[in-house]
């Protein structure tokens, strides 16, 4: 990569390691290393939304040099370098301790999308982040690993709601030097690019590097003068509904994402497909054996005894299926080359669920040329098994090898700095070393409640500033009506129990399940000693014309006086609302359509930081709710809104509401923070990454590792 100091010449010498730190995302889940950054110029650093990169290269010297010169700065610059340099070369982790001590090719680790931090705009929802919480958690476990995805230079979409309460998308366009983004250079000193087998005309890639911690993210990017004009767009952004360029997209990054790697020289023992799209890795990996001579069946054998898929939605639209056309026009070089006919390399991919003729789909093809496959939750692996049961005929249904390793976030990252350090005081400094142990968490019992709930108010207020500064660019610099400035949240008030509602607007999600019986709705919000608000954010997709619809429905009643100015709709959802959201609300709301949520992520951020849980049972609900650290409805059966809408605003009246309002002679709501306790002691030991990465590593990794070395 690049060298950091050609990148920041101006940067004393003595605090030249911030250069290197600004280009590792190692920094973001350390708050004493964010602190260092923040110190050099507190606004600043908001303006340039903690975007490390950009705060090094808007500084003025003197600034730098004032800092370089402060010996309070220096004793905490050389702290954390200390802790930064030990962390990233130790040898000894819990990976060698635990899993191998033998030197290993890495794991390789494929996802289309990334959510690591909002200066990364390579996200659209919970794939992202869970894939982002996985290379963070790698990191601190010291796991072998690499990342391959795309650098989007238009990221996902910036979301702007009209005057008609319509979604519009706008393109961001990603400044490539001033996100912590680098190239990666071949012997030249250029940048490596690396033309994608068997495509014509070639598609060539340039390849750039993400830092996380220990773990490197290769990202491919086809926007090079090099490129057919139409090839350019391939990396243009995320989820592109066009079949063709949808499927050239999957081509890179399966097919061109194993070249990259063997580019750089690196080998990996093991792939790790992250849902269905970068399959095609698969294909690389047999042809590569097939080349050096081996027979098509053995080298399947091969590949699948050291590949892992992981299936994350039973939503059909979530499961790319391309027509038998389009895969003879890109990949019929195979055919030959495996030694099958047309017919039977088709058949890999073809799914007994589809009608006939569907096409191939790359979820059937993954579970067939893959020997460890999971869900991502306990309910979601009994979905999934009964969903795929058709390619295993002879099986009964419990035997079905799909397994399920439950999602879990990575707790530095979600958990409010404040509250962690907090943590610090109340369950030893060391608690983070140990966080997926029950124990160390029941010791929260330990921070006393006014403590906790001063914090929380805090957070609810922040939340609430943050989401009327939003609002108040708008107003300023675009003079958005009167009305989407009340939509937007200028009403909000941080002493009324608030619930947050922000996730994809895909219609299974039933944002307006609440809005079912609006006069009881009202009657809620409206309520004079004891209102309600609530806070909606998310994006629908662009070509998702009835996900569309329910946002502008929802963005309408909330600038309705009748509803009171206790409804807010903040644009824009990402990472750093997502934040302010899982921290500062009173409670998180769930309401899919069951059994579609295979797990949902929003809830576990929401409940380590003591937001409360109010959820359908489904996803990974079913296994957390304990009755006591937060609410459930519905059954585990399928959806009913009415049924649904009802037991809502049954426990909303008798439980929430009252639970929430009822004070002690402190002004304290007691029993809410005794089950913000609990909801923290719950689900924090459990439902963390730190858990997820261990099982990832113990069930999956640990023997296709030892597949790999034989
Ligand atoms: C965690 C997260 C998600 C995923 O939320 P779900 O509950 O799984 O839908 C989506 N978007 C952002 C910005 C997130 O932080």
């Amino acid at each position: 990569m690049d060298d950091h100091r050609n990148r920041f010449p101006h940067l004393p010498e003595r605090i030249a390691g911030l250069g290197e730190l600004a280009y590792n995302l190692w920094w973001s889940w350390h708050p004493a290393a964010w602190v260092l950054f923040q110190r050099l110029d507190r606004l600043a650093w908001t303006e340039t939304d903690h975007n490390p990169v950009k705060l090094l290269r808007m500084l003025p010297q003197s600034s730098l040099a004032a800092a370089a010169a402060e010996p309070v700065y220096l004793r905490r610059y050389d702290a954390v370098m200390a802790e930064f340099h030990r962390k990233i070369q130790t040898q000894v982790c819990w990976f060698t301790e635990t899993v191998t001590a033998a030197e290993c090719h890495p794991i390789a680790y494929f996802s289309l999308e990334y959510g690591l931090h909002r200066s990364l705009p390579f996200y659209a929802g919970g794939l992202g982040f869970l894939a982002g919480d996985h290379l963070k958690e790698c990191s601190d476990l010291g796991i072998p690993l690499v990342a391959v995805g795309f650098m989007y230079p238009d990221g996902y979409f910036l979301q702007k709601i009209n005057a008609d309460g319509w979604q519009e998308s706008v393109d961001q366009k990603l400044d490539r030097d001033a996100a912590p983004i680098g190239r990666v250079l071949d012997g030249q000193g250029q940048q490596l690019t690396v033309q994608v087998p068997f495509t014509d005309p070639p598609i060539h890639v340039a390849v750039w590097q993400v830092l996380v911690g220990r773990i490197p993210l290769y990202l491919m990017d086809t926007d090079l003068e090099l490129n057919d004009p139409a090839h350019r767009r391939i990396s243009d952004h995320l989820y592109i509904s066009n079949p063709e360029q949808r499927l050239l997209q999957e081509i890179v990054l399966g097919i061109g994402g194993s070249e990259m790697l063997v580019k750089m020289g690196i080998k990996h023992s093991v792939l790790h497909l992250n849902e269905g799209h970068p399959a095609f890795a698969l294909l690389e990996r047999i042809r590569e054996r097939v080349e050096d001579g081996m027979a098509f069946d053995e080298a399947m054998q091969q590949v699948r005894a050291t590949s892992v898929f992981t299936t994350h939605t039973p939503v059909p639209a979530g499961h790319d299926v391309f027509s038998f056309d389009l895969i003879d026009k890109y990949i019929c070089h195979c055919y030959p080359m495996f030694s099958l006919s047309r017919e039977d390399f088709l058949k890999l991919g073809v799914s007994p669920t589809d009608p006939p003729n569907a096409g191939f789909n790359m979820t059937a093809f993954a579970l067939r040329l893959s020997e460890h496959h999971n869900a991502v939750s306990k309910k979601h692996g009994e979905v999934s098994r009964r969903m795929w049961q058709p390619l295993w005929p002879d099986l009964p249904l419990e035997q079905v090898p799909i397994d399920h390793i439950t999602n879990g976030v990575h707790v530095p990252t979600w958990l409010d700095p404040k509250l962690e350090s907090a943590c610090n005081r109340h369950l030893g400094p060391e608690w983070l070393a140990d966080l997926d142990n029950p124990a160390v968490w029941a010791m929260v019992e330990d921070i006393p409640d006014a403590e906790l709930w001063d914090m929380h108010v805090r957070k609810k207020i922040k939340l609430i500033n943050a989401i009327r500064e939003r609002i108040r660019r708008r107003w300023v610099e675009e003079h958005v009506g009167l009305g989407n400035v009340v939509a937007g949240g200028t009403m909000l008030d941080h002493s009324i129990l608030t619930i947050g509602f922000a996730r994809r607007f895909a219609t299974y999600k039933r944002a307006d399940l609440i809005f079912r019986d609006l006069g009881r709705v009202k009657k809620l919000l409206n309520d004079p000693f004891r209102p309600l608000q609530i806070i909606f954010a998310g994006k629908a997709h662009p070509a998702d014309d009835p996900g569309k619809q329910i946002l502008q429905q929802i963005f309408n009643l909330a600038r309705d006086p009748e509803l009171g100015g206790r409804i807010a709709f903040v644009e824009n959802y990402g990472e750093e609302l997502a934040q302010d959201l899982v921290h500062g609300v009173d409670v998180w709301l769930n309401n899919p359509w069951p059994p579609l949520e295979a797990c949902g992520t929003s809830g576990m951020k929401a409940a380590i930081n003591g937001v409360l849980h109010l959820s359908i049972l489904d996803g990974w609900w079913p296994e957390a709710f304990n009755g006591l650290n937060g609410w459930a409805f519905g059954g585990e059966e399928e959806g009913n809104d009415a049924r649904d809408a009802e037991n809502l605003y049954s426990i909303l009246e008798q439980k929430v509401v009252p639970l929430y309002y009822n004070l002690n002679a402190e002004g304290l709501p007691v029993d809410w923070v005794k089950k913000m306790k609990e909801s923290m002691k719950s689900v924090g030991p459990v439902f963390n990454a730190r858990r997820m990465v261990k099982e990832y590593s113990q069930k999956f990794y640990q023997p296709a590792l030892k597949a790999a070395e034989r």
